[in-house]
């Protein structure tokens, strides 16, 4: 892969311009609409973030610098001026990384957001958080966090740690990029604070969170937050309509509607918010639905090889093996 840049500082490929109206519309020259979907993939010299459309992705540098991390466009820091394209690389010959390199702080997790997926739970002896039957629905969002060590980009082995747990479990879920920091967001304000979205698997272990009664330690392993393929920015994504797929070994494992979570995107920023400064780059996975390994009786653990698929359109399918 190659980042060409011409004389004048510019790729040859394609210079961008701004709307005028919003610095992180990135354009293509020659080609119609913003740049939507952004994605990092591992160049010749590094990471560098890339701007993915119509099964190409884009190498973005800035005043002929690569871009190295999405950061400083989620903050709308870069000039659209500044921001040249180098040669496109084909999606499938790309290696991606997590969309996001680094990140402010933990991963903010929210547990049993959607209802079938709470009952399941509770009713799994898996809950070590709350059986009783006041427990069985929550009445306030349950929040977590998994450590950002934890993230791996698609593709990348989740760790199955078989010294540490035999209960290995997969979440497919939504997660909200937050481009706009505040505290005591307004539910009305809420969606204004989001940069994009991009999908997350709260990879779990069973036994570890049963037995800690608390969440951090069995979701928190290294590699346990596969994140990807992109950050799809919230003009382009229809929550009312998303859908939410996970697929163990091509079986169809997990689907639900976004329009299903018992706490939507903007009561979780609220809740977030109140009291407590949310920063550009945070990121908030947004809970899982019904069909989680744990649902099943037997549960159906992962084990070294399985695949798991987990996808929302129009993000694409973050896929990743367990080791
Ligand atoms: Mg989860």
């Amino acid at each position: 892969m190659s980042a060409d840049v011409g004389d004048d500082g510019r790729g040859r490929n394609g210079q961008c311009r701004g709307t005028g109206s919003d610095a992180r519309q990135f354009r293509l020259a020659g080609a119609e609409g913003p740049m939507t979907a952004w994605c990092r993939i591992l160049g010749e010299a590094g990471p560098v973030v890339a701007a993915r459309r119509n099964g190409e992705l884009w190498p973005v540098r800035s005043a002929g610098q690569p871009v190295t991390d999405l950061h400083p466009i989620v903050r709308g820091e870069l000039d659209p001026a500044s921001l040249t394209f180098g040669e496109p690389v084909a999606l499938i010959d790309a290696h991606l990384l997590a969309p996001i390199g680094s990140f402010p702080r933990n991963i903010f997790c929210i547990g049993k957001n959607y209802r079938e997926h709470a009952l399941e739970f509770t009713t799994s002896g898996f809950d070590s958080s709350g059986t009783a039957a006041q427990d069985l629905i929550p009445t306030a969002p349950i929040v977590f966090s998994k450590p950002f060590t934890s993230v791996i980009g698609p593709g990348d082995l989740i760790d199955p740690h078989p010294h540490l747990t035999s209960m290995l479990d997969y979440e497919a879920e939504l997660a909200v990029v937050i481009g706009r920091g505040g505290r005591d967001i307004a539910l009305a304000d809420a969606l204004d604070h989001v940069f994009g979205y991009t999908i997350g698997n709260d990879v779990t272990a069973r036994d570890r969170q049963r037995h800690h009664r608390q969440w951090l330690l069995g979701k928190g392993m290294d590699t346990f937050c596969p994140m990807g393929p992109a950050v799809v920015t919230a003009e382009e994504i229809d929550l009312a309509n998303a859908v939410v797929e996970c697929r163990v070994n091509g079986e169809l494992r997990q689907k639900a509607s976004v329009a299903d979570l018992i706490f939507d995107v903007p009561t979780l920023i609220r809740d977030l918010s109140a009291g407590m400064t949310l920063v550009p780059g945070d990121v908030i996975a947004t809970g899982t639905p019904a069909g989680v390994g744990i649902g099943f009786d037997p549960p159906r653990f992962l084990k070294p090889g399985d695949e798991v698929a987990a996808t929302i359109e129009p993000i694409g399918t973050l896929t990743n093996r367990i080791g």
